[in-house]
């Protein structure tokens, strides 16, 4: 099994006092399971690359115990385990790069809460959920993810893909972190742990998730993977996890928006909103970009963790949203170079704003339901015709689908909060009324499963200047 750890910080070898690891020498240490060594394939000044290679024994892992239920005794013996990333490797990092991972360096201090430039490779991964889950779990966190997938058999290639995977993961981050998500996230890709999961793998869980399990949006995810699928200890971790966000004055809204998103929880509606937000601003090859009701930050951190986004404003009539927002971007330890480009900004949509002007695009995703009917017409003064950036993407809820949601009670709205929700041919006649008026072109695209009868949960347009 095979990790390395690269980077091209100046100097580079400062990696050896981050990982309290010496470059020149190999070290080695015996585990239960196995061996873990670490050495050092380069370390020059312009890039270092740290190896850690953990030799499982698989034989001595099943020696002496009790054959489990279910398991042949040729799969005892026989398996990937020496080869393919585990919870075993977790373990390692926590046992031999465990001062690196609480983020504590004798020769460093002040690397150590630095983001640095970081490549982590996984040799090979078995990954359930394939290369989709890769990203769905590191790009949020701000990682460009390459993975390979390896045949099941280089001399039959007919026998097409196996489920291993090479990833590469690279990104500024601060290695603590980058250890982090590697000793959480490893064991959600692989999804079966090796040894047992108990209460104090909900305090593992959320002793290494501080700072990112909070906000990231596979959150759910991860907490039952991670806690190989027992329902209570991951009911107990997510509660814990929302509970760690503080005491809330805004109870209403915060209720709310708690009901909306349980019933669209199931759906992972809220993730593939984000990601085709994304991807229409990707596509429109904004750099500068506007999130109108930005709400809590969910999208601003995704925008700040892509470098294509130079410059982006966060607006929203709630300070209370702001502030949550504040929190989760951790506002106040940002690096300067990510400060820089982004900025938040209190403000509503309803009255004209000299700042929004010079943007390349806007997103405004889930807002336009919270307005009251007769201030439409304002707000698509203020985007479309002062603000009038070249694209506009914009989402609201499809009414229709409403009747696929088992929770909630039939003819009532997703959001307390919602003034109105939309049919599609509702959504049809505004986009194309809109567009017409103030100059753009439009598309409708669906987000989330496209049912037949009723249509799909989300509605998107993107606007484009004519
Ligand atoms: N876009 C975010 C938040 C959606 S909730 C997301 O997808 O997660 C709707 C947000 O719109 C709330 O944060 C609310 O405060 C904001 N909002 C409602 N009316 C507004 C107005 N007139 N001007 C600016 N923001 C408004």
């Amino acid at each position: 099994m095979l990790l390395t750890i690269s980077t091209t910080h100046d100097p580079a070898t400062d990696l050896g006092h981050l990982l309290h690891k010496h470059p020149l020498r190999v070290q080695e240490e015996v585990l239960w399971f196995g061996k873990v060594r670490i050495f050092y394939p380069e370390a020059s000044k312009q890039r270092c690359t740290a190896a850690v290679v953990l030799d499982v024994d698989p034989i001595g892992l099943v020696r002496g115990r009790r054959r489990s239920a279910g398991d042949g005794t040729l799969g005892q013996y026989v398996n990937d385990r020496p080869y393919a990333a585990s919870s075993f490797l977790s373990v390692a990092i926590s046992r031999v790069l465990g001062t690196a991972l609480a983020g504590r360096s004798k020769e460093r201090p002040e690397l150590v809460e630095r983001a640095l430039p970081f490549e982590a490779k996984l040799a090979v991964v078995r990954c359930r959920g394939g290369d989709e889950l890769v990203r769905r779990l590191f790009e949020p966190l701000g990682y460009r993810v390459e993975t390979v997938r390896h045949p099941l058999d280089e001399a039959f290639p007919d026998w097409g893909e196996g489920p291993y995977f090479t990833v590469r993961l690279a990104g500024e981050v601060r290695l603590k972190d980058l250890l982090s998500h590697l000793y959480v996230l490893v064991p959600v890709l692989d999804d079966s742990k090796h040894y047992f999961v108990g209460e104090d793998e909900v305090e593992k869980l959320l002793g290494k998730g501080t700072g990112w399990l909070e906000t990231h949006p596979a959150q759910e995810l991860i907490a039952r993977r991670y806690l190989r699928h027992q329902h209570s200890l991951a009911q107990e971790a997510l509660r814990r996890l929302v509970e760690d966000e503080g005491p809330d004055p805004d109870r209403e809204h915060e209720a709310g928006q708690e009901e909306e998103s349980a019933i669209e929880e199931r759906l992972n509606l809220n993730e593939q909103r984000l990601a085709a937000v994304l991807s229409a601003l990707k596509t429109a090859q904004a750099r500068s970009v506007l999130d109108l009701g930005c709400g809590e930050g969910k999208l601003l951190r995704m925008l700040l963790m892509d470098r294509a986004f130079e410059r982006i404003l966060g607006v929203d009539v709630s300070s209370r949203a702001l502030a949550i927002a504040k929190k989760r971007l951790h506002w106040e330890r940002m690096p300067p170079r990510q400060r820089e480009r982004i900025q938040l900004q209190l403000g509503a949509l309803t009255y004209r704003d000299e700042r929004l002007a010079g943007f390349d695009a806007a997103a405004v995703v889930e807002v336009i339901e919270h307005l009251d009917r007769h201030r439409l017409a304002a707000f698509e003064r203020v985007v479309f015709e002062f603000a009038r950036p070249r694209c506009i993407v914009l989402t609201t809820p499809n009414v229709e689908y409403n009747v696929r949601f088992e929770w909630l009670e039939p003819g009532k709205l997703r959001h307390r909060d919602h003034q109105f929700e939309w049919t599609r041919a509702e959504f049809h006649d505004w986009s194309e009324g809109t567009a017409r008026r103030f100059d753009y072109r439009v598309e409708r695209l669906p987000v989330g499963p496209d049912d037949p009868e009723t249509g799909p949960p989300t509605q998107m347009a993107i606007f484009t200047r004519s």
